[in-house]
């Protein structure tokens, strides 16, 4: 199958490249580089030898779309590309609504120009409230608390909307959990411009000696350690659950909605401690105050996508942490 991947060069975009032309895939990528570069495209050649085809412009730009619909011969849409910084949501909502709501869209629309119906959309853990109760399952209540979590949540409403107006739409909604980690290649993996905001990529600054120490946001929540906890997904299995998903469109019709997560909760002591452990590091750090907004803990219940999808993340907290450090220890 013909597959687009908007945003293919990011992060998450890249991996799912690579697990997709490894699967035997054909891929045609769109990306912009407003954040990411080249590089990426040389790196997936790299790790995979094989072929894609890439298309630089902006996925809200339905002429430039439409053009890349006329000469590719697309299956199935999975769309990675938009805007996911929560700090810069909040200072620069309009940005956030305009970049990652015009390119859904778009891109629905030309698909639906080009009688395409099988779209996979990157959503979010973030469009859930504070949980009375854990794990998270897919029908708990929705209340995002900042700009970015409510651009996945008025998306995935658009999606709704679709795919409830005609039943052609085959859609994937995917809510990510935490991914962290790297290809295990070290040739692929998350090196944000500027500060890092999340928790993996500072403490990977702090590792390869960039930093001095992690500021770990406060130790008096209502968990074990007294550290926030969250649930870190690999980002090679949140990739492969995009080839399943891509899969499952294919034989089962209208929208779903699967959480991608390991079902386990990891705490921020726990994160650095297993850092130094199995890479044999230092990663010295301070406790700050909290930082507003942050939660206590939270952890998917992923076993819908393991039923429906056939899906399960197979990779631990070390395995994250190790790739994680190769990766940064690379490319720094
Ligand atoms: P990323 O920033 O690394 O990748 C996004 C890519 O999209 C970038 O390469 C960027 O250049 C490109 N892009 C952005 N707007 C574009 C546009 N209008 N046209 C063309 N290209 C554009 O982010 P990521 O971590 O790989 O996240 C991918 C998707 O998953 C995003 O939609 C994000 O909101 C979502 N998501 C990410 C996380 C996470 O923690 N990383 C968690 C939940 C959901
Ligand atoms: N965190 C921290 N120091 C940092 C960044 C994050 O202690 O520099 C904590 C944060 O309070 C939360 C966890 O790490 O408990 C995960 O935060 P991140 O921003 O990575 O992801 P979030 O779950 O907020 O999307």
């Amino acid at each position: 199958m013909k597959i687009l991947v908007t945003g293919g060069a990011g992060y998450i975009g890249s991996h799912t490249v690579v697990e997709l032309l490894e699967s035997g895939h054909e891929v045609v990528i769109i990306d912009d580089f407003s954040n990411s570069s080249g590089e990426v495209l040389d790196k997936i050649s790299m790790i995979t030898d094989k072929e894609f085809v890439f298309y630089e412009g902006d996925v809200c730009d339905k002429n430039f779309l439409e053009s890349v619909f006329a000469k590719e011969n697309i299956d199935s849409v999975i769309h990675f590309a938009g805007y996911k910084a929560v700090g810069e949501s909040v200072a620069n909502p309009l940005k956030y609504y305009r970049n990652n709501i015009d390119s859904t869209l778009s891109l629905l629309e030309v698909m639906d120009n080009n009688k395409v119906y099988n779209f996979v959309f990157s959503s979010s853990a973030c469009v859930y409230g504070v949980p009375d109760t854990l794990p998270m399952k897919e029908d708990f209540p929705l209340s995002p608390t900042n700009p970015y979590g409510y651009t996945k949540l008025f998306i995935e409403q658009i999606l709704k909307d679709l795919s409830h107006s005609n039943d052609k739409w085959n859609i994937a909604l995917l809510r990510y959990f935490n991914p962290i980690g790297a290809h295990e290649s070290g040739l692929i993996g998350e090196n944000p411009n500027g500060v890092p905001n999340n928790i993996m990529p500072y403490i990977m600054r702090v590792a390869t000696g960039q930093y001095d120490k992690v500021h770990v946001f406060g130790n008096d929540y209502d968990t074990e350690d007294g550290t926030g906890v969250r649930d870190y997904i690999h980002v090679v299995d949140l990739a492969k659950g995009h080839i399943k998903a891509i899969d499952y469109l294919n034989s089962n019709d209208g929208l779903s909605i699967f959480n991608l997560g390991t079902g386990i909760g990891h705490s921020v002591m726990e994160l650095i401690k297993i850092t130094e452990k199995v890479n044999d590091v230092a990663v010295p750090y301070v406790i700050d105050e909290r930082r507003p907004g942050d939660i206590d803990e939270y952890y998917a219940d992923p076993s819908l996508a393991n039923e429906k999808l056939g899906w399960k993340a197979e990779k631990d907290i070390e395995d994250m942490c190790r790739d994680a450090y190769i990766f940064a220890f690379k490319n720094n």
